[in-house]
């Protein structure tokens, strides 16, 4: 076996795709899912059919006890955790930033900050040699909009991407010594669910011609470079950031 992968947000899209990735790497996958219990336990399932291990957690990333749950179960059933890809991720209706409400960036933030930030917390209480474990490595799922700020859609979102890009580069800098790597993929336009949350389900045949190499990627091209970033093939590598947006 490879390891032991902590994945939130893994029952769809990028998410989904890293989990099948991951398992036929030989990695035992916990999963986590907020509302899409269905397509996660399918997903497991699927997994399990093809002679891997996995799990599939109702967890609420923004919810420090339901992180807390994610981690224990993982333990428990799984192994300790050796790897953890922070993917859960959400972006809310397109509008100037004028028209946003303080509600609205505390979900977005909740989710995609906060919640990585407690998952990386408890990645490292159990990876770190400092804390008698036996190191791991950590990739955070940003987006391209944490470069382009997505004027006239979700400035909130970008700007949620962003601090997890701070994310990367701080913590990567802290537990280097600890046996511990950290780094970060920035997928651009993919295509799977989220663009519908967008309100635009059509949204990368829209944009697809303003990417250099012509086209929206498939979750499986950002999953691929989250095994390698995970992967001993990575292992001088952390702090970085790799985009996987065809160019853009
Ligand atoms: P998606 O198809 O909308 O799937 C989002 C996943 O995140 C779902 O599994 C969802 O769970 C889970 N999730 C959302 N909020 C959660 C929470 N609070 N707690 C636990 N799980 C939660 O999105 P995607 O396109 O695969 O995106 C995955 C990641 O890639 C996100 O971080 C996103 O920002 C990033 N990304 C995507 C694109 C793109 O073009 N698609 C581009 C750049 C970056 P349920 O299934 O239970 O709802």
């Amino acid at each position: 076996m490879t390891g032991t992968l902590v994945l939130t947000g893994g029952g769809r899209g990028i998410g989904a795709a890293t989990a099948r990735l991951a398992a036929q790497r030989g990695y035992a996958v916990c999963l986590c899912y907020r509302q899409q219990r269905a397509a996660a336990e399918e997903l497991v399932r699927a997994i399990e059919a093809s002679g891997s291990r996995a799990l599939a957690v109702a967890a609420d990333v923004a919810k420090e006890a339901d992180v807390q749950v994610l981690f224990e179960r993982c333990a428990a059933e799984l192994g300790p955790p050796t790897a953890l890809v922070n993917n859960a991720g959400v972006l809310e209706t397109q509008m100037r930033l004028e028209q946003m409400t303080l509600e609205r960036w505390q979900r977005v933030f909740a989710t995609n900050v906060f919640g990585a930030f407690l998952c990386a917390r408890e990645a490292v209480r159990r990876m770190s040699v400092r804390h008698g474990g036996s190191g791991g490595s950590i990739v955070n799922v940003s987006s391209a909009a944490a470069r382009l700020g997505s004027p006239g859609e979700y400035i909130d979102y970008a700007a949620s991407k962003g601090a997890l890009d701070t994310l990367t580069v701080g913590l990567a800098k802290e537990v280097a010594e600890e046996g511990i790597r950290v780094n970060g993929v920035r997928p651009g336009f993919i295509y799977t669910d989220m663009h519908a949350s967008g309100g635009e389900p059509g949204r990368v045949e829209r944009v697809k011609a303003l990417v250099p190499l012509q086209r929206g990627g498939l979750p499986e091209e950002v999953a691929h470079a989250i095994l390698w970033l995970l992967s001993p093939e990575a292992s001088f590598t952390t702090g970085a950031i790799l985009d996987v947006s065809g160019g853009r």
